[in-house]
């Protein structure tokens, strides 16, 4: 149903502190989101327009979707999200409905920040575009862009959308007007990585001779989702011995059960 396929929150429990090693990615949303929400006036001043959509593109679980809800938060903004994937819909007009609803909703409770997660589920590229299902897609798209035309930059209602598939991307949806603010979620590199493990350890009983800038450095290629389950299965192996303090050989054995537990993974799919 329509309600389902939206997630609505009034101040989503994220802040920025909470976001680790994308302290410039967070500067340029704020500036793209925030800033025009609580200084429109500013922007009339000067006389230039914010930027109408930002799309945050990157590998998953590097805080794309926590960027979003934390600017919504502080910027005191009701964080509506949809996930792209949901706006594929079978019937004809079921997707476009959608995206007209989803503004909708944002007029009614703005401020408001909309987040399309995985926009590429209705943005992509058109490959063969024979089917009707890729038709209905494409409808859909256009929605999603007519919307976008119609709206006040300077207005109440900010946009976000994000991917994990910049490449597949179709160039409409990135033109002036429309997702003309790109941002680049990377990976973390190792101090991003020793400070997103500081984050998701605050709660922690960790004994003081471990060293998180060690354990980072051990994670090269690790996402921020994997570092907080590493921290969560840490403290796991802790609760298995039967101690109350979390030492660092419980975080490589973390590291090695996520690891083994991917490469698993990696087999099912080949
Ligand atoms: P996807 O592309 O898979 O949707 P995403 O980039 O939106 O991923 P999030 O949903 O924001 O990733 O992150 C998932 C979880 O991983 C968060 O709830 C958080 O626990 C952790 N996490 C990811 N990135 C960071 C980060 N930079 N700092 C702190 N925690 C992070």
């Amino acid at each position: 149903s329509r309600a389902q396929a939206m997630e609505v929150t009034e101040s989503p429990a994220v802040e920025y502190a909470d976001i680790g090693g994308i302290d410039e990615q967070i500067r340029e949303v704020r500036e793209a989101v925030e800033d025009p929400l609580e200084n429109p006036e500013q922007f009339e001043a000067v006389g230039v327009e914010p930027p109408s959509g930002v799309l945050l593109h990157g590998p998953p679980g590097t805080g794309k979707t926590m960027l979003a809800k934390a600017v919504a938060n502080e910027s005191d903004a009701t964080f509506i999200k949809m996930a792209g994937s949901e706006l594929v819909r079978k019937f004809i007009g079921e997707g476009s409905r959608l995206v007209r609803d989803l503004f909708e909703l944002a007029a009614e409770r703005e401020p408001a920040v909309i987040f399309i997660d995985e926009i590429d589920a209705v943005a992509s590229k058109r490959t063969d575009s024979k089917t009707s299902g890729d038709a209905e897609v494409q409808r859909t798209m256009m929605q999603l862009l007519s919307e976008m035309d119609g709206f006040d930059e300077r207005g109440e209602i900010r946009i976000i959308a994000a991917t994990n598939r910049f490449d597949m991307l179709d160039e409409a949806i990135l033109r002036p007007g429309r997702f003309d603010r790109l941002i680049e979620v990377p990976e973390p590199d190792t101090e991003g990585r020793a400070r997103i493990l500081e984050i998701h350890t605050q709660e922690m009983n960790v004994a003081d001779d471990v060293d998180v800038s060690e354990v980072a450095a051990d994670l090269e290629g690790y996402s921020g989702a994997d570092i907080a389950s590493i921290a969560t299965e840490a403290g796991m192996f802790a609760i298995r011995d039967d101690r109350t303090e979390v030492v660092q050989a419980d975080f490589e054995r973390a590291r090695d059960k996520l690891h083994d537990a991917e490469g698993t993974d990696e087999q099912v799919i080949n």
